[in-house]
C-alpha cells in the first residue's frame, strides 16, 4: 500500500533527476504530488464538429494520421505537418519546432489531439497536447476533462498528469476520511478520497464542483482551527489590569466632544480584555476619522492607572510624532509625559529615553520601529498599542509584545476588510469595528476630472484657500522611482508657487527628506503657516489636519483603491465640507473602474471589497505580511461563502473538543497550519 510520506521516487518513472526538478514545484513526496492539483482543465469529453470550431479557441480532434511532413517555411523555423482524417471531414495538425515528433506519428495510428483553432478552410490545429491511441480503452481515458497541472520544463503537466494518474490507481493510506460521517451529511460535502480523485479527474463539471468545494471547505477548517491552536496556546496568561481607571474617567470627562456609540461600544470591549486575567489581543478596524485614537489612549491611560508602562508604536515618523505631541497636549495635564522614540533622535537622546523606560519613569513610549530595538527595554510593560497595523509584519508585532511579559495588545487598522475575511487573517485576535464616523462630517465630495480642467481647479483651489482653508496635492510614485516621483513633486510644488499661487505659502513633503525636516513641513502645514502641502504619497497614513478640506491627487489612475481612500480620508476631518478631486485620465477599463468607485463611494468597506475582486485577495492583504500559509485551492475573495460555512464548523468541532478522537485526523492537520505559521514568524517575515 502507497503512503502519502513515501518519496515520489517510488514511482515509475521518477528517478534521481527528475525528483530534484519536481521539488522546485514542492513536491516531494507522494502527499505533495496529490496536493499539485490543476490550475485548470480541458473538456475533451465532447468532440466538437470540425466545422463548428472556431479561430482562436482550444479545441480537441480525433482522427487518423494520413501523412507527416517537415517543412522550413522560415531559417530558424520547423514545422511538423500532419494531415488527419476525422469522421466529419479532413483536419492539419502543426508542431512548431519538435519535428523528433515525425517518427512516432506513423500513418494509420489514431491520434487525439488538442491545441488552438488556426485560420483558413481546413481545420488547422497548433497542438499543444496530443495522445496516440493503441486502442479502444485508450480512447475513453482520453475522452474526458483532463487536468492541466503547472509543470517545470523537465516534468510537462503531461508527466505529472501521469504520475498523480499512477498514484490514484494504487491503494493509498491516508486519504482516509477525517470528518465524521455525520457532519459531512450536515455540510453536504464530498467524501475526502473521491475529492482528492475528482479534482485531478473529474466525472463531470459536477463532480468537479464538488471535489473543489470540499477541499476548500477543508483548506478553511484547517486554516481556522490551526489559527486558534495558535491563540489558545498564546492566551494564557496575562495581566488583569485594575477595575479603577481615574485617568482615563478624567480624560474623558474633560474632551470637548462626546465619544459616538461605536466608540463607546469597543472601549468596553478592551475595558473588558485588559480586566481579565488573559493577555488581550484586539484588532481594532475602523474607517479613516473614525476616531481610533481615542480608543488607543483609553487603553494607554488604563495601563498607566495601575502603575504599568504603555506604548503606542506607528509606522511612519510623521505619525509617530503627530501621536507624540497629540498625547502630550492632551495627557500632561494629567500628569503623563509621553517620551518619542524615533530613528532620527540623536545618540544622546535615544539614551536618555532608554533609561526612563528601562527604569520605569516613562509610562508612555510613543514611536516608530526604533521601538523593536533591542536596546528598548521596559520595566513593566502593560500594554502594546500599535497603529495602521497592515504597515507592520506579523513579527515586528511579537518583538514589541515581547519586550513585556504577555501585556494586552491591541492593533488598530484603517484597511477594512470583510468581517469573514478579518476573522480568517486575524483568526488569532478578537475583532472590534468603529462602524460610525464622528457626527457632524459631511461626505467628502470626489469628482475625477481631466486636464481640460485643471484650470477650473485651480480657480476652485483658490477660493478655498481664501476662505481659510488648506489643501494637500499628491503626486503619485512614478515608474517605481523615487527620483522621478520626488522630481514630479519638485517641479509641481515649484510650478504652483511661481505661476499659480504666488500669493499663499506652499510646502514640499517627499520621502527622501530628513525625517526632522518632514516634522517640520508637517508642523508648519498643521499651524496653518503652509496653505498648500504639496507631497509624495508619505502623507497616506493617519496624518491629522482637520482644516485641510481639499485633496487634489494627480495622476489618480496610478493609484490602487485602498491607497486612494486613505489619501483621501486626510481630508473631512473637520466640519466644513471637504473635496477631493482625482485628476486622470484613466485608459484602461480597470483603471476607469476606480475612478468610478471613489466617486461614488465613501464607504471604506465597500471600496475594499471592490478593491478585493479588482486585484484579488494576495494582492490587497499581502497574506505573507499576515503570516497566513499560502492557500493552496481556496480563493478568499470568491470563496467567502464557503468560508462561513466551514467557520461554523470550525465553531462547532472546538465547542466538542479537537482533542475528540474523531477529530485526530482533522487535528493533525491543524497542527500543520499552526506549525508553518511559527515558523513564518521565527524566520520569514
Ligand atoms: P483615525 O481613526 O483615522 O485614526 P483619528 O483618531 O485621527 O481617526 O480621529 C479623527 C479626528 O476626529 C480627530 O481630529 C479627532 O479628534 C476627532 N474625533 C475623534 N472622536 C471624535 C468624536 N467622538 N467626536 C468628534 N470628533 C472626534
Ligand atoms: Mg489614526
Amino acid at each position: 500500500m502507497l503512503q502519502l510520506q513515501e518519496p515520489i521516487t517510488v514511482l515509475k518513472g521518477i528517478g534521481k533527476q527528475r525528483a530534484l526538478d519536481l521539488q522546485k514545484l514542492g513536491i516531494v513526496t507522494v502527499g505533495d504530488l496529490l496536493g499539485h492539483y490543476p490550475y485548470r482543465y480541458e473538456d475533451r469529453s465532447h468532440l466538437k464538429p470540425l466545422r463548428d470550431m472556431q479561430e482562436g479557441d482550444t479545441e480537441t480532434v480525433l482522427g487518423t494520421i494520413v501523412q507527416a511532413q517537415d517543412l522550413y517555411p522560415r531559417r530558424g523555423l520547423k514545422l511538423l505537418r500532419v494531415s488527419l482524417r476525422c469522421a466529419d471531414g479532413n483536419a492539419v495538425l502543426v508542431w512548431f519546432n519538435q519535428n523528433h515528433l515525425k517518427g512516432k506519428l506513423q500513418p494509420g495510428l489514431q491520434i487525439v489531439a488538442t491545441g488552438k483553432v488556426g485560420k483558413g478552410h481546413v481545420r488547422q490545429i497548433s497542438v499543444s497536447d496530443f495522445e496516440l491511441l493503441e486502442d479502444a480503452d485508450d480512447l475513453r481515458s482520453f475522452q474526458r476533462i483532463i487536468p492541466v497541472y503547472r509543470g517545470t520544463e523537465r516534468n510537462s503537466s503531461k508527466a505529472i498528469r501521469n504520475y498523480i494518474e499512477q498514484v490514484l490507481q494504487q491503494e493509498i493510506a491516508g486519504l482516509d476520511e477525517f470528518l465524521p460521517e455525520e457532519q459531512i451529511g450536515q455540510y453536504h460535502l464530498l467524501g475526502y478520497r473521491e475529492a482528492v480523485r475528482q479534482i485531478h479527474f473529474p466525472d463531470d463539471w459536477q463532480q468537479l464542483n464538488m471535489a473543489r468545494h470540499r477541499l476548500v471547505f477543508d483548506e478553511f477548517l484547517e486554516l481556522t482551527l490551526g489559527l486558534q491552536l495558535h491563540s489558545i496556546i498564546e492566551k494564557k496568561a496575562g495581566i488583569a489590569h485594575e477595575k479603577a481607571e481615574p485617568l482615563a474617567g478624567r480624560f474623558f470627562r474633560q474632551l470637548p466632544f462626546a465619544l459616538t456609540n461605536a466608540q463607546k461600544k469597543v472601549i468596553l470591549e478592551i475595558k473588558k480584555d485588559m480586566e481579565r486575567p488573559t493577555a488581550m489581543k484586539r484588532l481594532v478596524q475602523g474607517d479613516v476619522g473614525s476616531g481610533k485614537t481615542m480608543v488607543a489612549v483609553y487603553a494607554l491611560l488604563k495601563a498607566v492607572t495601575g502603575g504599568y508602562q504603555a506604548v503606542l508604536m506607528a509606522p511612519t515618523e510623521i505619525l509617530a510624532e503627530q501621536h507624540y505631541l497629540n498625547l502630550k497636549g492632551m495627557l500632561e495635564p494629567l500628569g503623563v509625559t509621553p517620551e518619542l522614540l524615533t530613528g532620527s533622535l540623536s545618540k544622546k537622546e535615544r539614551e536618555v529615553v532608554y533609561d526612563k523606560l528601562r527604569d520605569g519613569n516613562c509610562k508612555l513610549a510613543v514611536g516608530t520601529h526604533a521601538l523593536i530595538q533591542k536596546q528598548v527595554q521596559f520595566a513593566n510593560l502593560g500594554v502594546v498599542v500599535i497603529d495602521e497595523q497592515h504597515r507592520f509584519g506579523v513579527r515586528q508585532r511579537l518583538a514589541l509584545e515581547n519586550k513585556g511579559r504577555a501585556p494586552d495588545v491591541l492593533v488598530m487598522t484603517a484597511t477594512p476588510i470583510p468581517r469573514s475575511l478579518a476573522l480568517t487573517l486575524y483568526g488569532d485576535m478578537d475583532l472590534s469595528i468603529i462602524d460610525e464616523l464622528p457626527p457632524g462630517r459631511q461626505a467628502i465630495k470626489t469628482y475625477c476630472i481631466g486636464e481640460a480642467k485643471r484650470e477650473a481647479l485651480y480657480h476652485f483651489l483658490g477660493q478655498q484657500i481664501a476662505a481659510g482653508y488648506q489643501a494637500y496635492v499628491v503626486c503619485p510614485l512614478v515608474e517605481e522611482s523615487e527620483k522621478m516621483d520626488l522630481e514630479n513633486a519638485t517641479q509641481l510644488a515649484d510650478h504652483l508657487a511661481a505661476n499659480v499661487f504666488p500669493q499663499y505659502a506652499i510646502g514640499l513633503l517627499h520621502g527622501k527628506m530628513h525625517p526632522r525636516d518632514k516634522a517640520d513641513i508637517m508642523e508648519q502645514f498643521r499651524s496653518g503657516h503652509l496653505q498648500i502641502l504639496v507631497s509624495t504619497t508619505v502623507i497616506e497614513v493617519g496624518v491629522d489636519v482637520p482644516n485641510a478640506n481639499v485633496m487634489v491627487i494627480e495622476n489618480a489612475e496610478r493609484f490602487g483603491l485602498a491607497q486612494l481612500h486613505q489619501l483621501r480620508g486626510r481630508v473631512g476631518r473637520g466640519s466644513s465640507q471637504a473635496h477631493c478631486f482625482l485628476v486622470a485620465e484613466p485608459k484602461t477599463d480597470e483603471g476607469k473602474r476606480r475612478m468610478t468607485v471613489m466617486v461614488k463611494s465613501s464607504d471604506g468597506f465597500a471600496i475594499a471589497e471592490e478593491d478585493l475582486l479588482l486585484r484579488g485577495a494576495g494582492e490587497v492583504l499581502g497574506t505573507r505580511q499576515h503570516g497566513l500559509p499560502d492557500l493552496k485551492i481556496a480563493d478568499l475573495v470568491h470563496d467567502v461563502k464557503i468560508l462561513e460555512q466551514s467557520r461554523q464548523l470550525a465553531a462547532e468541532i472546538t465547542e466538542i473538543g479537537l482533542e475528540q478522537p474523531q477529530y485526530a485526523g482533522l487535528r493533525q492537520k491543524a497542527e500543520r497550519v499552526y506549525q508553518r505559521r511559527l515558523q513564518l514568524q521565527d524566520g520569514q517575515i
